[in-house]
């Protein structure tokens, strides 16, 4: 058995984790978002506190970019998403994504939310999201929509933020494979949000970031790949010169390539942590 049938990963345990590091590994992981075009002005990332679980810690009302010191983090409370601290500055109002997936999933540490062009059409178009290429393969076999219109209530302002706990645990929920489900673990990685953007989640900093990145990638590919197909065959007039037709990873890849994707994503994201490191727009004095 090789190494990538076998890569012997150990989920390093969170509650032993140092926070004071992670409160650093989260800055760094705001820069390494806005590098790869998952967050700009807006979208976000939160981390569960190692030791305190019932708290999660996540910047302030500011851009990704610009998140430069420990200041800049604010804690909540997972329970209601509120501030520990009754006093601190203003935070995001879509919160309540992260406090309700961390409510409903406590194997969940890291929570990323992102409105990343390329899955944009995802979310507007009705065409499912696939995954295409062995660096997807935590896609699995469905990506999930939460439609927030459906939970708007009449007089409601439909502004699409997820700015309340009502419409997080909605949104949570989809993390699940049906209603019907009481998982504690989700059983989805991603989910797209109808006419918004898409969340993804991970046991640590390194495996949501490497999620959010490559559903982002796959977006693109997907939908390269579907123009490509059609143009090619608009051009030729038939489909007889295509060499195979547009299908997604099969089942036993899907597996195969979670797994090997697992083994491998400390490596991408030492690439992107040099990469920020090497940018004069990045500062992090966590
Ligand atoms: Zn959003």
């Amino acid at each position: 058995m090789d190494w990538y049938t076998n890569p012997g990963v150990v989920q390093k345990d969170w509650s032993k984790e140092n926070l004071q590091e992670l409160r650093r590994k989260l800055i760094t992981a705001n820069h390494v978002l806005h590098n790869h075009g998952v967050v700009d002005a807006y979208g976000h990332i939160s981390i569960r506190h190692p030791q305190k679980t019932e708290i999660y810690i996540m910047c302030g009302y500011m851009a990704p970019a610009i998140v430069t010191s420990s200041d800049d983090l604010i804690e909540y409370w997972v329970k209601d998403s509120s501030t520990v601290d009754p006093n601190a500055k203003k935070g995001y109002s879509e919160r309540f994504i992260h406090g309700e997936v961390f409510r409903m999933f406590p194997s969940v540490n890291c929570v990323v939310h992102s409105h990343a062009e390329d899955v944009l059409p995802y979310v507007t178009s009705g065409v499912p999201l696939l995954p295409v290429f062995h660096m997807s393969g935590f896609l699995g076999d469905d990506v999930p929509v939460f439609d927030i219109g459906e939970m708007y209530e009449a007089g409601e302002q439909q502004d699409l933020l997820v700015r309340n706990a009502n419409l997080g645990t909605g949104l949570a929920s989809r993390f699940r494979i049906d209603a019907q489900s009481t998982s504690s673990d989700p059983e989805h990685n991603v989910v797209l949000m109808r006419r918004h953007g898409y969340t993804t989640h991970g046991a640590d900093i390194e495996t949501a970031v490497y999620r959010a990145i490559y559903t982002k990638i796959n977006a693109k590919v997907q939908t390269d790949s579907m123009m490509l197909r059609q143009a090619f065959q608009a051009s030729t007039g038939t489909q007889a010169y295509a060499k195979f037709n547009f299908e997604p990873l099969t089942e036993d890849m899907r597996t195969g390539c979670m797994k090997m994707n697992t083994g491998t994503q400390d490596k991408p994201w030492k690439l992107w942590v040099a990469e920020v490191e090497k940018s004069s727009l990045y500062i992090n004095r966590g």
